[in-house]
């Protein structure tokens, strides 16, 4: 009898190979890494339906969850930025955007999933630090994912107000109407080079912060422990 870690293993390999030649397959692979990893105890939660999944993979994940018994919780995508530097009404536009949106939060601890319905039901507000804990990443990577967040908004902002001529009016219209932002002054363009500049763990969904793409014994290097182990134990055998 093989375990239900391996199980699950095969069940989410064949999964991806019943996807063909995608274009998220790295994506993809990475989801299975989060899902095995909250299966295994390293993260409490798994964060599923998020990315640009294939709906069919997103609805057999989710019976392959259920099978397993765990919480399943759809809510409001979770947001930990802070807009408190922005106008109202960009903040407003941001949040906006955001509240259509759902996700599926999976755990296998109850606790955890009461954690999981109150952050939902505050509208999937929640600290750096709570959303860094909750889905088990290393809490200066999500601090760097908001920081690079926080700079996309201000060039964002920097490009709305040049456009507009500083008329806050035509700042909102042009938002509005999500006219593509160029950016074009240092300021800008270094902005948006900030906002981009990711690099992806090896496994699992997380992005790095400087510091764990720079440097040895940080909180990545050691998850990435766990991960390869993990991956090890579940004999998966994908890439
Ligand atoms: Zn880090
Ligand atoms: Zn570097």
């Amino acid at each position: 009898m093989s375990s239900v870690l391996v199980r699950t293993g095969q069940k989410l390999s064949s999964l991806l190979e019943r996807q063909g030649k995608c274009p998220d397959r790295r994506e993809l692979i990475a989801e299975i890494h989060d899902f095995l990893a909250m299966l295994e105890g390293i993260k409490p939660v798994f964060l599923h339906g998020r990315s640009l999944a294939p709906k069919d993979w997103i609805n057999e994940v989710l019976e392959i969850a259920q099978d397993l018994g765990l919480h399943i919780i759809k809510g409001p995508f979770w947001d930990a930025l802070s807009y408190t530097a922005f106008p109202n009404w960009y903040a407003d536009h941001c949040r906006n955007e955001l509240q259509p949106y759902r996700a599926w939060y999976i755990c296998k601890d109850d606790t955890v999933a009461e954690t999981i319905l109150g952050i939902n039901r505050a509208g999937g507000h929640l600290t750096v630090s709570e959303e860094a804990r909750l889905l088990g990443y290393p809490e200066c990577c999500v601090q760097a994912h908001y920081k690079r967040s926080q700079r996309y908004h201000r060039g964002a902002l920097a490009i709305l107000k040049r456009v507009a001529g500083g008329n806050e009016n035509k700042m909102r219209k042009l938002l509005a109407s999500q006219a593509q932002l160029v950016p074009v002054t240092q300021e800008e363009i270094d902005d948006f080079e900030i906002a981009f500049d990711i690099y992806e763990a090896k496994f699992g969904s997380w992005n790095l912060c400087h510091a764990c793409e720079c440097e040895t014994d940080t909180r990545s290097e050691v998850l990435s422990k766990q991960y390869f182990e993990m991956v090890q134990k579940a004999k998966l055998e994908i890439d």
